[in-house]
């Protein structure tokens, strides 16, 4: 059967508004139950632990020190979890949280031990849900300890599960030559099989201050998928039912491949 790893970022998650997106959240659960039942294994690695951390005590921008952004993490990866572990429910989809740190890369012994764990939650036809367990895992400008970001674990996730494919859920329908929010002329890129110095220019530089690493990092993501002799497709997480046009062969997105 097909694995399949799913990455989902915090605005497929959370409203511009600060609402938790429980449309969405439910219509992956849905989408991933029906690809599940389809025969397909499937891995969500998902965002949004800040985000909805935020939305529970009422915040409205991110707390300044790391120390506080972890503890804010920590109440939302809680409350995110519990909404999906009800979703899922409610599809009668056993789903199960894992949360990794860059020890899965450094010591062969912890990196078999996860590759245990998905191997066995796959086994028994449960869906794991991945995160960076952010508590332990310090600075976001320290590469010794962590991951880089989510685009990075789930490159990571889909070379230790050892996946067919990486869906990577963005807020943009695929990757283009140019910043399409800044340049309408900006043509989408359908199929890619290798990472040029011009399309890393096309990609920019990183995305905002505190968000995720922007198409940069969706570009780095695609190379470890590459050079894993993976695939990766990058489409629109609007509507997580593409996964299922995707699935049918569609053209959807841009195929890294
Ligand atoms: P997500 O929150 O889904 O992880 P990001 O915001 O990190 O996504 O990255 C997607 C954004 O990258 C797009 O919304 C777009 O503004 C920006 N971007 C910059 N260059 C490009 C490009 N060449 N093609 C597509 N998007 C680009």
């Amino acid at each position: 059967s097909k694995r399949l790893v799913i990455k989902v970022g915090t605005s497929s998650l959370v409203l511009p508004n600060t609402e938790i997106n429980l449309r969405a959240i439910d219509q992956l659960a849905f989408t991933l139950t029906s690809l599940r039942q389809l025969g397909y294994e499937v891995i969500l690695v998902s965002s949004g632990a800040i985000g909805v951390g935020m939305k529970l005590l009422g915040l409205d921008k991110r707390p300044e020190t790391i120390a506080k952004q972890q503890a804010v993490a920590a109440i939302g990866q809680s409350e995110l979890i519990k909404i999906y572990t009800q979703r899922f429910a409610a599809y009668y989809q056993q789903s199960a949280q894992v949360l990794l740190t860059r020890d899965v890369i450094d010591f062969p012994t912890s990196r078999q031990n996860v590759i245990n764990t998905f191997e066995e939650l796959l086994n028994m036809g449960v869906i794991p849900i991945v995160n960076e367990n952010d508590s332990v895992s310090v600075d976001e400008l320290d590469h010794l300890t962590k991951f880089g970001d989510n685009d990075q674990l789930s490159a990571i996730v889909c070379s230790l599960a050892q996946a067919d494919l990486l869906l990577m859920l963005s807020d943009i329908d695929g990757f283009y030559d140019d910043n399409p929010q800044t340049n309408p002329e900006a043509q989408l890129f359908s199929h890619i099989s290798e990472i040029t110095d011009v399309m890393e220019m096309a990609a920019g530089d990183k995305g905002s201050e505190f968000g995720t690493g922007g198409m940069a990092s969706k570009l780095k993501a695609a190379k470890r998928v590459l050079d894993n002799q993976s695939q990766m497709i990058l489409a629109s997480g609007k509507d997580p039912a593409i996964l299922f046009d995707i699935l049918e062969g569609k053209t959807v997105g841009t195929l890294f491949s």
